[in-house]
């Protein structure tokens, strides 16, 4: 391609992650033509260097409608429309309690989760015992989510891309976007660093943290930072639940595949890579075992001497409130983003592309997203009029 042909569609997507992807797949379906770019290649970013769980049960309200209505509507679709078995499955989940403390104030989510009609039963620790024996005598209580979920992360992202693909969609890897340009203060075009020129009448930026620097070539700041968070897995033992569970507040979480290994996550946040010249290294330093372990044995004890036969790592968006971003901003018309997913997007990033889409045509979002907006991080006294309700 020549710096002076510019590529024409009717939408562009800046990130080829599970959240683009499934945005270029809803919206090839409405007809449109799309142009997804990719810095790197298509799955290498977070979409598929995690845990695969949507754990409901520890959501914050405002992502709880998007939460649902992917549990609801978006999952189980994507399991028919798709040509690979994304192995979606409402598992259900157990989140953990080892203070009395801990247990009462878990169950003040009980009456939010249930407006938005989630189902969460609270059980003491003999009762969990009963269904998991495994589970420690240390845990006095834990909260059972009947909509904890799991998909798998690299399936999910490759089968959104193979299909969107399959409808038309152009996908361009290597193609960093580097600045959006407006015309009239509408956005229009997306640089990259090669010199290429994009040019849409819809742009959407879902480039994890990347996202920020790209938007700030607008002047838009959404001030998440990036982190750095691991996965783990464990050699097979005999098989124990196909719940996901969830460590003392919200610490580790796993899941044990039908072969037995433990895929876990979350814990220390050190944060982990090593860099040889230039390549950089994802994976887990020997000092996050030894506390990955202690996660694990504090809820199973019998796994005391399980090893770690591999491990890895990603970045991630993290947000001042832990909340994501899903916007169609009213300072650049035509511009949208959702990024700021704070360690949490895997599972809603089928109903965010849905709604995406959704916000793209011009239709009814099918989840409330009104708590979700970049605007909640600036302070009132920025706005100049009182024009601004936030
Ligand atoms: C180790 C780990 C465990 C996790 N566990 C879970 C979990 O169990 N459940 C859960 O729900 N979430 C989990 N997450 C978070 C989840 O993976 C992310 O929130 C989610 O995948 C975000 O999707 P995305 O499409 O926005 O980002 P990504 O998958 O990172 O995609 C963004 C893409 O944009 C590209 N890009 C960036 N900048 C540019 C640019 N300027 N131009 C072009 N392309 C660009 C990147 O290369 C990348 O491919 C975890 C994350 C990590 C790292």
């Amino acid at each position: 391609m020549s710096n002076s042909e510019v590529r024409k569609s009717d939408v562009i997507i800046v990130g080829s992650g599970a959240v683009g992807n499934a945005a270029a797949y809803f919206l090839a379906l409405e007809g449109l033509s799309v142009t997804v770019l990719e810095k790197d290649t298509v799955a290498n970013g977070a979409s598929v260097r995690n845990g695969g769980q949507n754990k409901m049960n520890t959501r914050g309200e405002p992502e709880l409608s998007l939460g649902m209505y992917g549990v609801n509507e978006i999952w189980p679709r994507l399991m028919e429309e798709l040509d690979i078995d994304i192995e979606y499955q409402k598992v259900g989940g157990y989140r953990n309690a080892l203070t009395e403390d801990e247990f009462e104030n878990m169950q003040k989510f009980y009456p939010i989760a249930k407006k938005h009609g989630m189902h969460i039963e609270y059980i003491d620790g003999k009762e969990l015992r009963k269904r998991v024996p495994q589970f420690s005598e240390r845990i006095i209580g834990a909260g059972y989510c009947e909509e904890d979920s799991w998909a798998n992360p690299l399936l999910t992202t490759l089968s959104l891309y193979s299909k969107a693909r399959s409808l038309g969609v152009r996908f361009f890897d290597h193609e960093k976007a580097v600045e959006i340009e407006t015309v009239r203060g509408h956005a229009k075009r997306v640089i990259t660093e090669c010199g290429h020129i994009y040019e849409a009448d819809k742009i959407c930026v879902a480039a994890c943290f990347g996202s920020r620097k790209l938007l700030n070539s607008v002047d838009l700041d959404i001030p998440f930072t990036h982190a750095l968070c691991e996965i783990f897995v464990t050699e097979p033992v005999p098989y124990m639940l196909k719940e996901i569970f969830i460590g003392s507040k919200g610490g580790y979480y796993g899941t044990q595949t039908p072969h037995g290994s433990i895929v876990m996550g979350g814990g220390s946040r050190i944060g982990a890579f090593q860099r040889e010249g230039n390549h950089v290294e994802y994976r887990l330093t020997p000092d996050n075992v030894p506390s990955g372990i202690k996660g694990l044995t504090e809820l199973f004890p019998s796994l005391e001497n399980i090893k770690i036969i591999r491990s890895w790592s990603g970045w991630h968006d993290r947000t001042p409130d832990d909340m994501c971003c899903i916007e169609g901003f009213q300072e650049v018309p035509g511009l949208y983003a959702a990024c700021g997913f704070s360690g949490h997007g895997f599972g809603i990033s089928a109903p965010v592309g849905k709604v995406l889409s959704e916000l793209i045509t011009e239709k009814k979002p099918g989840a409330d997203i009104s708590r979700l907006k970049f605007d909640r991080f600036i302070p009132i006294d920025a706005f100049s009029g009182d024009d601004r309700v936030r």
